[in-house]
């Protein structure tokens, strides 16, 4: 009864959801199956790829509800039990990683060869990340006469954006469980159809591996209802928040109310420092190497990763050679259908994000920043066999200086500036000096410099030339970039309250 009804379009699928998944079961929303929805645009342009229910206040309690009665079972449950779970939605994804693939594709805009291998697999690995990490966790610890337990800490609200939506909600929900907490999640509005996915492997896992549905509860709608509706619950105990700074505010304050909990992963301005292979020297060890890294870095996903180094710091000897090398690069790289396999790159995914990417290349202009590649020039944006959606191309700034706005302010698009540094120090100074404390990259032939310039900055992530990213490694910012940290052990440990037995 929860299964979608899909009419073929001109391009693609249209997924209509008309339930939510609550206590295990494809719930009516209390405005009944055919209230309002909100409606799934695609972002390059074709028709809507599907719609969800705009949920309520009353379809929260209903979800608040479920997983509250479903915590006593699963907060005792034992580690084979949740490692069951853990395993089975991880192997549920990656059974389905083509639909998964094709639907976050056609939700948000990434081309549809790096859904899969960033967006869904991510998700898979960070699910079967808690399943292996349970083995050996040590859940309590003996400190004088007092005996330390952790424990979950109950009820928790994951409220995630549309950038990577489904690994976004896997590093909150693989977690929460992980911990032995049951879960509502609001996904995005703009990206909800793989959270219904994703719910339809968790029935089938729940099955698998014994478990009630209710651990993990899906209601969608707007942040302003159900995201509220969840911030302000009583019976919620924590919220889990990946999204705009702006919200991330708003969700604590409301949250203050009842004392929760929350953990917030929010904006950045990262920097990535070039440093020259010797401090006074004129040469950086493969100068073309780490521009390629630079712009493969800022420009994935169209731009919209939160942890995306999109100041670039050059030495000032090497930067004319380095600002025309950038605009090289990026002349090189090709907007194209999400649809298609490829390297391409897709377009932003929203049209709020395309009118806010567009403003912000007009002030880099205005406040003196020289375009060198991109900007808004021309309808020779859309690719070919498309007649609209969100196009930009990947654009390069020279000449920014650390004041201007393009150099501030999260933009979440393609949008990448040139910043020259005279030292050392100065490369620190402006590296840190943003409200953010996000991410943050270092390119330098001597591991051991690398490795100092990176303990200098104020970053809760540092990348190391061309440094991997570990599921099991934890993520968050500092400053205005967050709360809390996401992934491995610190990030379930989030979901845990400490209680001292003393004897
Ligand atoms: P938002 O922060 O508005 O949305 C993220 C999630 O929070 C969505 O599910 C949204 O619901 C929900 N939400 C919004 N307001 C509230 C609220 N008051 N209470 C509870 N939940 C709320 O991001 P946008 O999509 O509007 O993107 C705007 C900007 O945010 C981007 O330009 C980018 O700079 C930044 N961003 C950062 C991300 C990151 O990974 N750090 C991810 C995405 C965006 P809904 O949208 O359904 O109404």
């Amino acid at each position: 009864m929860g299964h979608p009804v899909i009419h073929a379009t001109s391009a693609r699928a249209h997924e209509e959801r008309r339930h939510f998944w609550i206590g295990g079961a494809w719930h009516v929303p209390a405005a009944g199956l055919d209230g309002p929805c909100v409606l799934v645009r695609d972002p390059a342009g074709r028709d809507s790829v599907g719609c969800v229910p705009d949920g309520t206040a009353e379809d929260v309690d209903a979800a608040v509800a479920a997983a509250r009665q479903a915590f006593p079972a699963w907060s005792a449950s034992g580690t084979g039990t949740r490692q069951r779970l853990l395993t089975a939605v991880a192997e549920g994804i990656r059974k389905d990683e083509d639909q998964f693939a094709a639907l976050i594709s056609a939700e948000m805009g990434a081309p549809v060869d790096s859904a899969r291998l960033v967006q869904t697999r991510l998700a898979a690995d960070v699910f079967a990340s808690y399943a292996e990490l349970l083995d050996g966790l040590a859940w309590e610890e003996r400190i004088g006469s007092s005996q330390i337990v952790r424990e979950p800490v109950g009820v928790v609200a994951a409220i995630t954006p549309w950038n990577y939506p489904l690994y976004l909600i896997a590093a909150k929900a693989a977690a929460a469980l992980a911990a032995g907490c049951t879960l509502v999640l609001k996904p995005s509005s703009d990206a909800p159809l793989n959270a219904y996915r994703l719910a339809e492997v968790f029935e089938a896992a729940c099955a698998e591996a014994g478990v009630p549905g209710g651990v993990f509860n899906v209601v969608t709608g707007s942040g302003a209802v159900v995201g509220k509706a969840l911030t302000t619950h009583p019976d919620v105990d924590a919220v889990s928040f990946t999204g705009s700074t702006e919200a991330g505010r708003t969700v604590a304050a409301d949250a203050a109310a009842t004392v929760k909990r929350v953990g917030l992963e929010l904006g950045g301005k990262s920097a990535r420092v070039i440093l020259a292979d010797d401090p006074d020297g004129p040469t950086v060890a493969d100068l073309p190497a780490a521009v390629r890294t630079a712009l493969a870095d800022a420009f994935a996903n169209a731009g919209q990763t939160c942890t995306a180094c999109t100041r670039v710091l050059v030495p000032e000897r090497l930067y004319a050679e380095t600002v025309s090398l950038a605009a090289q690069e990026a002349a090189r790289l090709t907007l194209g259908d999400p649809a298609l396999p490829g390297d391409h790159l897709g377009p932003v995914a929203t049209s709020r994000q395309y009118a806010d990417v567009l403003a912000y290349i007009d002030t880099g202009i205005a406040e003196g920043a020289r375009l060198v590649a991109g900007g808004k020039a021309s309808a020779d944006r859309v690719p070919e066999g498309l007649e609209a959606g969100h196009w930009v191309l990947p654009t390069v700034f020279a000449d920014v200086t650390p004041d201007m706005t393009v150099a501030r302010e999260e933009i979440f698009g393609p949008v990448v500036c040139l910043l020259p540094y005279r030292d050392e120090a100065e490369a620190v100074r402006i590296a840190n000096d943003s409200v953010y404390g996000l991410a943050g990259a270092v390119w330098c032939a001597d591991a051991r410099r690398a490795e100092d310039f990176a303990r200098r900055m104020r970053t809760g992530l540092v990348t190391v030339n061309d440094g991997q990213f570990s599921v099991l490694a934890p993520t968050g910012g500092y400053k205005q970039s967050g709360v809390g940290r996401e992934l491995g052990v610190h990030g379930l440990h989030e979901y845990t309250e400490l209680k001292t037995i003393q004897w």
